[in-house]
């Protein structure tokens, strides 16, 4: 059956201190599944005074109960929240296809064993998380302890919903954080079924709360709030700005994963089927909806034309439509803002004289998806890098092709934009690779790949794609904070004042 005829509207309310409630406005609002434009659920709108309750809750559970609880206990609640994931990821995938549109391949091969990866990675540093003894001089002893910051604020976009979560709450609990988590308000049903999860994993009422809401209300409330020691955003870098400036007067901890116009580089020396591959997996993975999409894809002059015909023959054969049918490799956008703003993109492409090569315009699909937000893999030539389809986070499938002459000229171009988040660059000359990997300004480079994430290696961005790491060890620095200890081992009285 498709995802067009199996529609059901769910119900969610808010989840906090462990209850689910109404809001306090008692207000709802819907997400569709973006394939048909049907509503999928209702869910109850957070706004200020829910966000205050769950602030609160967080607080208490920090304060009480989750303190208290031992690292290994704080490590096997997540390593069974990570199993209970695990053996609801069918269901789960297909809630997320059918609520962000992404195809249900990626969904349930590649987002739902993340989630699972990431919960499973730091529930094994629950138990890690250790201070140091300092080799101070004289007769004093000096260690640090490293202590959890306290409540975390977290929001999340729609783009990866479930793993976006996973990235932000796994190593906030390990580090024994308690959170208040604010889904994207186009995909809130991954985290109310996580809530789920994380009450029937036993976690403690309060050391998680989810309040869907809306951004200008529930988002900004939880940003501005004095009651959190930290917030942590991953979304547009318009967006993170006004995080930034919210969070500056409590002067609140601020960890921003924004947006990217990354580079993925093609020189002619590069085994051009597995860099066709790359740039396709690059751009058209998600919908293009990725922040470390390989979006401006240079190509070396001399290849220039082959590559081109190549991708976009590969582009035109993408199997774009349900995305619950397993063969499909492009679902709809998330939202039919979304696709607005694409088609925008694409008359300014053509106004400032690129050359449309491949796409350009929504497919046609069966009756039944005619309602949803689709959008054909999209490919603009004869671009420039300063063009603003260059330069700007256009968010979909619609890659711009520029062509280089020689590295200088290309590095230089590559590091052009506000962002830097990931580049990509595929050639057979190591020495060249590595060079380009010290070079470009960006937090991921990925070498004859493309894409490519694990729970243990860092992720984040130079210049405006933000500041901090997610993942590996370096996430648990954004969820810790360190306290050095000084004791005297000499048992006499210091200094001259009191001689
Ligand atoms: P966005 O506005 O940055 O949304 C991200 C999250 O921030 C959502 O939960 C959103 O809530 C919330 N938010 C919005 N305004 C807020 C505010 N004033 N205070 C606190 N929280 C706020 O992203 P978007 O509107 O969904 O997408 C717009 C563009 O952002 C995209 O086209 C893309 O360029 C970029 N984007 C980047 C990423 C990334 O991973 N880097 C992800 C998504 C989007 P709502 O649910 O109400 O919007
Ligand atoms: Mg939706």
């Amino acid at each position: 059956m498709s995802s067009a005829t199996t529609a059901t509207t769910r119900k969610y309310q808010l989840f906090i201190d462990g209850q689910w409630v109404d809001s306090d406005s008692g207000k709802t609002f819907n997400t569709p599944n973006p394939a048909t434009g049907e509503t999928l659920a209702e869910i109850a709108e957070a706004d200020k005074s829910d966000v205050d309750k769950a602030v609160s809750a967080a607080r208490r559970a920090f304060e009480g109960k989750w303190s208290k609880l031992s690292a290994r206990d704080r490590g096997r609640l997540l390593y069974k929240l990570s199993q209970l994931i695990e053996q609801h990821a069918a269901e789960l995938a297909a809630l997320e296809t059918a609520d962000n549109g992404k195809p249900i391949k990626e969904s349930l091969y590649v987002d739902l064993p993340q989630v699972v990866e990431n919960f499973e990675y730091f529930a094994g540093w629950a138990t890690k998380i250790e201070g140091e003894t300092i080799p101070v001089p004289g007769k004093m002893f000096n260690y640090t302890l490293r202590e959890p910051v306290g409540v975390c604020g977290q929001i999340i976009p729609w783009n990866f919903p479930l793993l976006m979560a996973a990235w932000k709450l796994a190593p906030a609990l390990a580090a024994g954080n308690t959170v208040v988590l604010k889904p994207a308000e186009q995909t809130p049903v991954g985290a109310m079924e996580l809530a789920k999860l994380i009450q029937e994993a036993g976690f403690p009422e309060g050391v998680v709360n989810i309040v869907p809401g809306y951004g200008e209300t529930a988002g900004a409330a939880l940003a501005a709030h004095p009651g959190i020691d930290k917030i942590a955003f991953t979304g547009s870098t318009e967006v993170g700005k006004m995080i930034a400036k919210a969070a500056a007067d409590n002067l609140t901890k601020v960890s921003l994963e924004l947006g990217g116009k990354a580079p993925n580089i093609v020189f002619a020396d590069s085994d051009l089927d597995q860099a066709v591959a790359g740039a396709m997996m690059g751009i058209f993975y998600n919908q293009g909806q990725v922040c470390c999409a390989g979006s401006r894809l240079f190509v070396e002059e001399s290849v220039k034309d082959e590559f081109l015909g190549r991708l976009s023959d590969k582009a035109g054969k993408i199997a774009v439509g349900d995305p619950m049918n397993k063969a499909t490799q492009m679902g709809p956008q998330v939202s039919e803002e979304q696709l607005n703003r694409i088609k925008g993109y694409v008359d300014i492409a053509r106004e400032e004289g690129a050359t449309v090569v491949a796409g350009g315009q929504p497919p046609q699909l069966d009756e039944a998806f005619q309602k949803g937000y689709f959008f054909t893999p999209t490919i603009f030539s004869e671009v420039n890098n300063s063009m603003r389809v260059a330069q700007e986070e256009i968010f979909g499938p619609v890659v711009s092709v520029i062509s280089f002459k020689d590295e200088d000229d290309l590095i230089k171009q590559a590091n052009d934009t506000i962002y830097g988040l990931s580049a990509g660059i595929w050639t057979r000359d190591i020495t060249r690779a590595h060079r380009f990997a010290k070079e470009i300004k960006a937090g991921v480079v990925w070498i004859n790949t493309y894409n490519m994430f694990n729970a243990a290696s860092p992720f984040g961005g130079y210049k405006q794609s933000g500041y901090g790491r997610e993942m590996g060890r370096h996430a648990l620095e954004l969820y810790t904070q360190v306290k050095s200890v000084w004791v005297d081992l000499s048992g006499r009285p210091i200094g001259w004042f009191g001689k």
